[in-house]
């Protein structure tokens, strides 16, 4: 059944003490549940396993409270009290039948310490390295300080071991580890043994390393993860100093796990970067040392994957992101079921469930982060009570999803979509710049309906209420999507504006429809702060418009942040000639411009401008709902029993909302508490008794 090409992906692989059954190698990624959710996070850690990857880590695991990255949740292992935690989690991979890896962190001045309020510590005297900018420096530190943090590390390596996992994780990536930042002659300026010369900032790592290789015994195995280059040109750490390193440690640790630069690059987005695009980078670090090498690289094709072996470029294939997007993705390439694949976007939600504390999601896998709160499973979903038939009305990823999963259920599904083409929003998006990869959502779900005999798919159908009550079905579900609204109506004006003059005014609807301004100087009004103003920027200054983009908020893109995307996405914006003006709202438009108002002074300005393009908030498409819901005396007649509205015509939110609302809506279709609201598992932490 499997392709042979593919063969050398599952040829076992020796690290150490310990064999991967394969070369799939989940990499460790943070989840947003971490400390809070231990359980929730063992379920997910599980699927993982179950879905064949030979080894699923853990995200990083603060192994002190000097290293409290508050206030994002990740794992501890500061004392004995959190054993128990990581146990649960250790043992469910290894019930999944893979090898269970941790990855111990110090994050050093990286960490503010904001729930410890311990003084934070680097090798130097510097502000802490946060995204937030915490008004807190690290001090240097001492001798004693040296010696303090290699015992935490064999503490935490000891209590590793007692919790039973196969490989132990040293880290010094992404510009989040007080290793890298010893490492690196940007943040090390030490006049001792542990600054200067590559060797001096790199003895405390040897150290580290050293200490676990005598604390594990062989027990488990031990991995190091660096970052191959900083990307800071000679003041950080370059590619040429990693060969240097890997020619000092290379067989000190049993693996070597390859970043590149900050996580921003190494998870870079698919708007900005292709699948394989760390490789130039990590392409003949394998021949300086004799021990296994992993590396990402948003892996989803099995022939990248077969070739970055046979390169002699990889040992393992690394994967955070394309295991969250297919937990099952290894057992699929083996039993070859490649067009079964549900390939990783690359949009980086899965990420804003860190940035954001909250529990992990995706676009494309609405399972992730539901395992354990919902029973949800990635590839699985329980079969229905009774036989029923349902119409769902729009197939955009509410409806898509929608359709799979009760199709999946075995139901009867009529999937009726207005326009030509399956995918609604994702369809459209996916054609602007950079988001091609977005179709993935539609592919993955067009594939699966096509060969689901039970599900039926209307084109061209535009369905009205008097359509769906004369057809007669038991359910109806509109996933009839949103439009985004022309009247200025946002987070800054929360009534319509009222154009003084006959100036042009346009949706991002409009211009994914093909419509373009009708003179040169456009103005986008960017009060949604997603993606999308700042691609319709790039999109119409690359058309020749001279763009100006105007939002309230202080950045291009604002939530982005939460993707990993701001400066990349201010980068090409400013690059591609648009002109920015943050912090000021489109306050009134006139008939040959707008008046803006500064959002902190209530200065006012003017711009001219031939068009506006108003990037604000959507609509929900919800007319048909409303409709039916108030001709409900008629549904008996039809034989209908429920209406609802999922995805965006019930609240717009982002395409993985959409997803997921169709998922859910499957999932509880004739469940016998759909009538109560469903209960979400959750773990409260126990009190303590002595308090
Ligand atoms: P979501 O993100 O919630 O899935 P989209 O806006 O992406 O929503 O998709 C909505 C889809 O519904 C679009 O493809 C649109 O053409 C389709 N649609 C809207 N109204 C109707 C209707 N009355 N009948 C059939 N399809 C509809
Ligand atoms: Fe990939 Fe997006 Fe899912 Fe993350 S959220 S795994 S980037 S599809």
């Amino acid at each position: 059944m499997r392709d042979p090409r593919f063969d050398i992906l599952f040829e076992p692989v020796r690290i150490g003490p310990v064999t991967a059954k394969n070369r799939f190698f989940q990499v460790p990624h943070c989840s947003g549940m971490g400390y809070r959710d231990p359980s929730a996070e063992a379920a997910m850690r599980r699927i993982k396993a179950e879905g064949g990857w030979a080894v699923v880590c853990t995200e990083q695991v603060e192994i002190h409270s000097t290293s409290d990255i508050t206030p994002f949740i990740e794992l501890r292992i500061w004392d004995d009290q959190d054993v128990p935690a990581l146990a649960r989690i250790c043992d469910a991979i290894h019930d999944g039948g893979a090898l269970a890896g941790i990855e111990l962190a110090h994050n050093g001045m990286n960490s503010p310490n904001l729930y410890s309020r311990e003084a934070p510590i680097g090798p130097s005297h510097l502000p802490v390295a946060t995204w937030t900018y915490d008004p807190v420096q690290a001090r240097a530190m001492t001798k004693a300080d040296i010696v303090d943090l290699r015992r935490w590390h064999r503490d935490a390596v000891r209590r590793s071991l007692d919790v039973g996992f196969d490989l132990i994780y040293t880290y010094a990536g992404h510009g989040l580890s007080g290793l890298q930042y010893f490492l690196s002659r940007r943040y090390n300026d030490r006049s001792d043994e542990y600054g200067g010369s590559l060797e001096n900032r790199a003895r405390l790592l040897r150290e580290i390393l050293q200490d676990t290789r005598e604390e594990v015994d062989g027990a488990a195995a031990i991995a190091c993860r660096i970052t191959v280059a900083e990307l800071l040109t000679e003041d950080g750490i370059t590619r040429s100093e990693t060969e240097d390193l890997i020619g000092m440690l290379g067989e000190l640790p049993d693996l070597w796990d390859f970043v590149l630069g900050s996580w921003e690059d190494d998870s870079i987005t698919s708007r900005f970067g292709p699948e394989a695009s760390q490789e130039q980078y990590v392409r003949g670090l394998k021949g300086l040392t004799s021990k296994p090498v992993v590396g990402v690289g948003r892996f989803t094709s099995p022939d990248t994957m077969a070739r970055q072996v046979r390169e002699g470029i990889l040992d393992l294939i690394g994967a955070a992101r394309p295991s969250i997007a297919d937990p099952f993705l290894p057992s699929k390439i083996a039993d070859g079921r490649i067009e079964d694949i549900r390939e990783c976007i690359g949009c980086n939600i899965c990420v804003s469930g860190d940035f954001t504390m909250s529990p992990i999601r995706c676009t494309q896998n609405p399972a992730m982060g539901e395992e354990y709160r919902r029973g949800w499973h990635p590839e699985t979903i329980k079969p229905r009570h009774r036989d029923a038939t349902v119409l769902v009305v729009g197939a955009g990823p509410a409806g898509l999803e929608a359709a799979r999963a009760l199709g999946q259920r075995g139901y009867a599904v009529a999937l009726a979509e207005a326009s030509r083409q399956l995918g609604g929003r994702a369809a459209s998006e996916a054609r602007l710049p950079g988001l091609q990869a977005w179709h993935r959502v539609v592919e993955y779900r067009e594939q699966q309906l096509r060969r689901m005999a039970n599900v039926d798919i209307y084109l061209q159908s535009r369905f009205e209420a008097d359509d769906i009550l004369e057809h007669g079905f038991d359910h109806v579900v509109i996933a009839t999507g949103s439009r985004w609204r022309r009247d200025g109506v946002g987070r800054w004006h929360t009534k319509p504006i009222l154009p003084e003059g006959h100036v042009q005014l346009l949706t991002p609807d409009d211009i994914m429809a093909g419509v373009r301004p009708r003179g040169g100087q456009v103005i986008i009004f960017d009060d949604d702060h997603y993606y999308l103003g700042g691609v319709l920027a790039e999109l119409l200054a690359g058309d020749g418009f001279q763009v100006r983009l105007v939002t309230p908020a202080a950045h291009v893109s604002a939530w982005t942040a939460n993707t990993l995307e701001l400066a990349r996405i201010r980068k090409r914006v400013m690059e591609a000639g648009v002109n920015v003006e943050v912090n000021r709202a489109v306050q009134r438009i006139t008939a040959n411009g707008v008046v803006t108002r500064c959002v902190f002074t209530g200065a006012e300005g003017f711009m001219a401008a031939d068009t506006i393009v108003m990037v604000t908030a959507r609509l929900p498409e919800d007319a048909l709902f409303t409709e039916l819901i108030a001709q409900q005396s008629r549904w008996p007649a039809a034989s209908i029993s429920s209406v609802r509205a999922i995805g965006d015509a019930w609240a717009p939110a982002t395409i993985a909302s959409a997803v997921w609302s169709g998922r859910r809506y499957a999932e509880e279709l004739g469940e016998p508490n759909l009538a109560k609201p469903v209960v979400l598992r959750r773990e409260v932490s126990a009190l303590d008794p002595t308090a």
